[in-house]
């Protein structure tokens, strides 16, 4: 039997309205997903066949924890309910009925590298020039018209008319090959489901019970196979918050959450008030912060949990020191409170950040783990250009050079590496050896050989430049980061320019790592900023599996997430809101959506249960320059009422008698961390 107590009456009138459209229009933390998670429950408590129900999440993750939710409240029944993503649920439905797209079973999808690459082919058939088209717009441009299930107008000639013309002859090149791509996953089950009377029937009758979690992140291909499987019983159960709306800049549609009932008729909403995850005084920054957006359903957010400890704000002299004073801080904080590090989040605006803090929590020994996507140093462009590094440093480092001789790619395959290394071990001269002299390799083609002669002046020219004494470190490797061509080969093979720049801002993260460092140690050499690396080598891989970790994630990433304790950093103009900078990609000319920023701070804000921390830094290293930085424009929008002392940015204190031993700790911390080193 369930227990419907742990619902508030609003929450268990969502839970058993199960006749209809219903939408639960609520603010953060008022309990939405748990409303989805029982109202699964009820549905079989009530006899419906699990294989009837689909629930569907924004990520992978937060599908398999409801999964595991609803399995600790009905047991193993619930296992037969699909709970899934909406990419998940095409594919699934593209599995059964890859025929009726004219598919046969075993297609492939396509990654984004082969798409481009089919797409340029295509243009160059054709006759146009790719240097004058970029390939990578045009492969935007069919990506975004396929996820609205639009065409791209021929008469609106540039860009579109080349999108248009080659659009089919893509769509057809995909069809020879067996293959769809990634929006094909959503954009071929509506087609076929709005045109196929049969098909739409009966997969409008397999799911009597819908659910969809987020839904203020949909975007208008969901939107219409939501309606074209809910089309039979019209049972759709939708949850969001237009105010966590973040994903317009990736076409999701804000407004099929406040248009809920225009898409399906008859519906009820349900709204939930009472928040049961945060203070008051952070519900109050949030709602305070919020309301400077025009155009929301308003919504009015309380919370019995009393008003909690004051919002702090601690703007440090540089980046460095923020992340530092926040790994610090942090374990004060897990001392003073005696809780775990899962109680601990650290929230970010641009992925790039994580490498300070990352260094900042290794430093202290804070068991962390990056929560969807990869720890800095575990990133393939840092690895590669860490490489770089490396072999550069040591010529002795084979794993190094072995990793790039042929990255990025120039002709030297594996056999002619595997070459090299049969020559180096029969000989017992080291790797690097015979790099330096490729005609001592047997079997080698000239082509070959002279592309191993390039690499190795490569290596031996940056090694000059980074042992010159007095060079400057950074400059020097964002030298070798443009000679590498990094950015060519990103582009090569990603269509997203937003990646592309983020993989670039990485690039740019260990420049940044490099000049700080020297900052630190100004007589410090390449080699010794990578002992140091080694010396706090990442911890061992499983700690992923271990639970007891600190999560670092982006604001993005933080959705639908909660944590007792979490600071949100780089509380900056140029984070927050993010400013691309100019000419880094092509995300450049996209202007900021001053409000989609200021709902992604509110996101961050009320993942906190109970202490609000903030930080900032007055400057910071960027392209080998200090720049400096202004605190962010959000910052002023929370009422000065609810930070301790004020907003002025200095040190904050941890509340309580612990302060003291605190600093005792933290003090001891660094005696040990300087007696390690
Ligand atoms: P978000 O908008 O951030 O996705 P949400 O509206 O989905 O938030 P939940 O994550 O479902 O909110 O709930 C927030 C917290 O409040 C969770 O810890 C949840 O277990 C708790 N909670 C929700 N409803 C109740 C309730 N009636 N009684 C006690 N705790 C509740
Ligand atoms: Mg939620």
């Amino acid at each position: 039997m369930i227990d419907y107590a742990h619902l508030n009456p609003a929450q268990r009138r969502a839970v058993f309205h199960i006749d209809g459209p219903v939408l639960v229009l609520a603010g953060a933390g008022s309990g939405k997903t748990r409303v989805i998670t029982y109202r699964i429950a009820y549905l079989i408590e009530q006899g419906v066949s699990p294989s009837e129900i689909l629930a569907l999440s924004f990520t992978n993750k937060a599908a398999n924890e409801m999964r595991e939710r609803v399995l600790d409240l009905v047991g193993p029944l619930a296992t037969s309910a699909t709970l899934s993503t909406f990419h998940a649920l095409g594919l699934r439905f593209l599995k059964e009925e890859y025929a009726s797209v004219g598919l046969s079973k075993k297609f492939t999808i396509l990654d984004e590298g082969d798409q481009l690459a089919a797409i340029r082919d295509l243009m160059k058939d054709a006759g146009y020039d790719v240097d004058q088209y970029d390939p990578r717009t045009i492969q935007g441009l069919i990506s975004h018209y396929k996820s609205r299930l639009e065409r791209p107008d021929p008469k609106r000639g540039g860009f579109d008319g080349v999108a248009a013309h080659i659009s089919p002859l893509y769509g057809r090149r995909l069809r020879a090959m067996n293959a769809v791509d990634f929006d094909d996953l959503i954009a071929m089950p509506v087609w076929v489901l709005e045109k196929d009377k049969e098909i739409g029937y009966r997969w409008s009758g397999r799911y009597r019970h819908i659910m969809v979690d987020e839904y203020q992140d949909t975007n208008l291909s969901q939107l219409r196979l939501l309606k074209a499987l809910a089309k039979r019983y019209n049972h759709v159960c939708a949850v969001g918050d237009d105010d966590q709306s973040i994903y317009g800049w990736r076409g999701a549609e804000a407004g099929n959450i406040l248009r809920f009932d225009q898409h399906f008729a008859g519906a009820d909403r349900i709204d939930l008030t009472q928040n049961y995850r945060s203070t008051n005084r952070i519900l109050k920054a949030a709602n305070r912060l919020i309301l400077n957006n025009s155009e929301r359903h308003d919504k009015s957010l309380w919370s019995d949990l009393g008003e909690g400890e004051a919002l702090r704000y601690y703007e440090a002299p540089d980046g460095d020191q923020e992340a530092s004073w926040v790994a610090t801080d942090l374990s004060g904080c897990k001392r003073r409170d005696a809780v775990s590090w899962s109680d601990f989040a650290i929230l970010y605006r641009t992925n790039a950040q994580s490498r300070l803090l990352e260094d900042a929590v290794r430093r202290l020994d804070i068991p962390y783990r990056i929560v969807g996507g990869t720890r800095f140093y575990d990133r393939k462009e840092v690895r590669d250009l860490l490489a770089y590094l490396r072999a550069i440093s040591n010529p002795w480092d084979e794993t190094a050079l072995r990793r790039i001789i042929n990255f990025p790619a120039r002709g030297i395959g594996d056999q002619s590496i595997q070459k090299i290394a049969n020559r180096a071990q029969e000989k017992g001269v080291p790797f690097f050896r015979l790099i330096q002299d490729p005609n001592k390799v047997p079997g080698l083609t000239e082509g070959v050989r002279s592309s191993v002669r390039a690499f190795n002046e490569l290596l031996e020219h940056y090694r000059a430049q980074f042992s010159t004494s007095g060079s400057n470190l950074g400059m020097i490797c964002r030298e070798l980061t443009g000679k590498i061509d990094f950015r060519n080969v990103f582009t090569r093979t990603d269509r997203n320019p937003k990646r592309v720049a983020q993989r670039m801002d990485n690039l740019e993260e260990v420049s940044v790592a490099l000049d700080s460092f020297r900052q630190r140690e100004p007589d410090g050499k390449l080699e010794d900023y990578l002992t140091q690396l080694t010396l706090n080598p990442n911890r061992d891989e499983d700690e992923d599996e271990q639970e007891n970790l600190v999560s670092l994630m982006t604001l993005h990433g933080s959705k639908g997430l909660e944590f007792k304790y979490v600071y949100m950093v780089g509380v900056e103009e140029g984070f927050m809101p993010h400013l691309q900078m100019p000419g880094r990609g092509s995300g450049a000319d996209l202007p900021v959506d001053v409000s989609e920023e200021r709902r992604l701070v509110y996101v961050g804000i009320t993942r906190a249960q109970q202490l609000l921390t903030l930080t900032g830094a007055r400057k910071r290293l960027r392209f080998g320059r200090t720049k400096a930085r202004k605190p962010s424009r959000f910052l002023f929008e929370i009422p000065e009422e609810l930070f301790q002392g004020d907003r002025s940015g200095t040190v904050p204190e941890l509340s309580g008698d612990a302060l003291q031993e605190k600093g005792r700790n933290a003090f001891a911390e660094m005696l040990d961390l300087v007696s390690r080193e």
